[in-house]
């Protein structure tokens, strides 16, 4: 090798060497020195520049120089223009979504994860990573009641999660019904027929997963709510006799445990009776109620999800984990198989003849992160029981935020009894007219992300425009819940005051001076 090439070799690469060991401290004390400025300067969970001034500032940066530049400095412009243009996380203003501020040890595994850079793939690609995988797995079925041949595996999140039930879904009723392999043969005809239930309120990744699966978002048939946000199951009786009357063919139902918007609850002990009933797969989206199966305050509202055929469930959400990082399990694990194939340079069958497990038949990634180190290591030093504490804090935060909310006359809270810690409510004020109420209601959320004051969501209900507050951050308290409200209510009256003017939030925009330094 070249003598330069050799050196910078050494510098860039973590090996044996004591050299690069200097590097690799040298580098990492350098990321950790500007990300602790970023968060001990974050005074709001946004600076609120606009999208046209930060497009400038990084426009001016140069990917890929000609000549490498020192770490540092670059880590330093990059603190300046991207870390503080960032949405803190961490900062109890930030209640907009399922974004959650991550655990402290899970950083530290991410550190290892990262620098061991094992691929789940293989067992060559990752040996006893592997095996931790499948002890998580394992540990994970058991947590959500399933016994026996259950299995499952880490994905990147609700979305991968929800398309793999779907896919096994309808491989599994397709072969029961047609004796026909999907995998080998493709769909049949009648699967122009098949259905997907799901609330109206389900995430829109079961439409996603119906388009990506080849059966149309028309496969999915939309079911009412009830006045909790449940899906209703009188209307759900009804839809499924409807569609059997006129030969349509229902093959799966979507529960939600923990819907995006109200984190409500689909009851799952009377889905899985349906499910029975009318030979359907149960899928239970659980990607962010999951949690609650750790605190025993709480875990009964997820009873019957042990009957669910497979089910979602997201750690970068409720279980304080990093981007990103979800599993999705199978109360009988022999449905992997519909979907198996075997490369010969990854999972030759040899390989299971002599029981060397490659997870890649599992999943729907190839090359996928060690994801499960980071759970690992975070719920043993946190342990279940502080865990449920978080877990319980923000839940009573939220009925304390639906309480408040429901008690202000400037405000109208459409959860009272939230089931987990999401709180949809909206900004009344004087105007009695839905449609400038609406105008009202998305102009205040834009608003105070513009000044960087608060990030809070929006939704729509039944046509109304909403306000979210998405409670997930334990270290959140009521106090800061008051602080964001009165924003709001603040912000509400100040457009009131300039009804007739154009939105503040595009006139900002314009004037905003451009500037290079921040
Ligand atoms: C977040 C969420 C998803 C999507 O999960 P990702 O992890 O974002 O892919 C699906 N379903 C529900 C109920 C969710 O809250």
């Amino acid at each position: 090798m070249h003598e330069k090439a050799k050196t910078d070799t050494e510098r860039l690469f973590l090996n044996g060497s004591r050299q690069s060991a200097r590097e690799y401290r040298l580098a990492i004390s350098n990321a950790e020195k500007i990300l602790l400025e970023q968060f001990a300067n974050a005074r709001q969970p946004f600076s609120g520049r606009s999208v046209q001034e930060l497009s400038n500032r990084i426009g001016d940066l140069e990917p890929c120089p000609e000549h490498g530049r020192d770490l540092l400095e670059v880590l330093e412009e990059t603190g300046e223009v991207i870390l503080k243009n960032l949405l803190a996380v961490h900062h109890p203003a930030c209640a907009a979504h399922l974004h959650c501020p991550p655990l402290i040890p899970s950083l530290a595994a991410e550190a290892i994860i990262s620098a061991a850079n094992q691929s789940m793939d293989s067992w060559d690609q990752s040996g006893a990573a592997t095996l931790l995988e499948e002890k998580l797995v394992k540990w994970l079925c058991r947590l959500f009641g399933y016994t026996g041949q259950a299995d499952g595996v880490f994905t990147s999140g609700g979305t991968q999660s929800n398309l793999l039930g779907l896919l096994l879904a309808r491989d599994w009723y397709i072969k029961e019904q047609f004796g026909r392999n999907v995998q080998k043969d493709g769909l049949p005809p009648e699967a122009e027929r098949m259905r997907i239930l799901c609330a109206k309120t389900a995430h829109f990744t079961v439409q996603k997963s119906a388009a990506l699966l080849g059966l149309g978002e028309k496969a999915v048939v939309s079911i009412e709510t009830d006045e909790h946000q449940r899906l209703c199951l009188d209307d759900l009786d009804q839809k499924l006799a409807r569609l059997r009357f006129v030969g349509l063919l229902p093959f799966a139902v979507v529960a939600t445990a923990g819907s995006t918007d109200f984190g409500a609850i689909d009851p799952l002990p009377a889905l899985a009776d349906r499910a029975k009933q009318y030979g359907l797969w149960l899928h239970v989206d659980a990607a962010y109620g999951g949690t609650v199966m750790l605190s025993d305050q709480h875990r009964s509202k997820l009873d019957g999800i042990e009957h669910a055929d497979s089910m979602s469930v997201d750690f970068h959400k409720l279980f304080y984990q990093p981007i990103s990082c979800g599993a999705f399990l199978t109360k009988n694990g022999r449905h992997f198989e519909l979907i198996k194939s075997n490369a010969d340079y990854l999972n030759p069958e040899e390989d299971e003849d002599q029981g060397i497990p490659n997870l890649v038949g599992k999943s729907l990634s190839t090359t996928r992160r060690f994801d499960a180190l980071k759970l690992f290591i975070s719920m043993q030093t946190i342990g279940r029981a502080a865990f449920a504490r978080m877990i319980n804090h923000t839940i009573e935060l939220a009925q304390q935020t639906a309480n408040l909310i429901a008690q202000d006359p400037k405000l109208e809270c459409i959860n009272r009894e939230p089931a987990l810690n999401a709180v949809v409510f909206r900004y009344i004020g004087n105007e009695a007219e839905q449609s400038r109420q609406n105008k009202l209601n998305r102009e205040i959320r834009r608003s105070l992300l513009w000044e960087g004051k608060a990030v809070i969501a929006q939704t729509k209900v039944d046509g109304m425009h909403c306000l979210k507050l998405t409670l997930l951050n334990p270290r959140t308290t009521l106090d800061d819940v008051k602080f964001i409200l009165e924003e709001v209510k603040r912000t509400g009256s100040l457009l009131e005051l300039r009804k007739g003017e154009r939105s503040p939030c595009p006139t900002k925009l314009q004037n905003k001076p451009v500037s290079k330094h921040f």
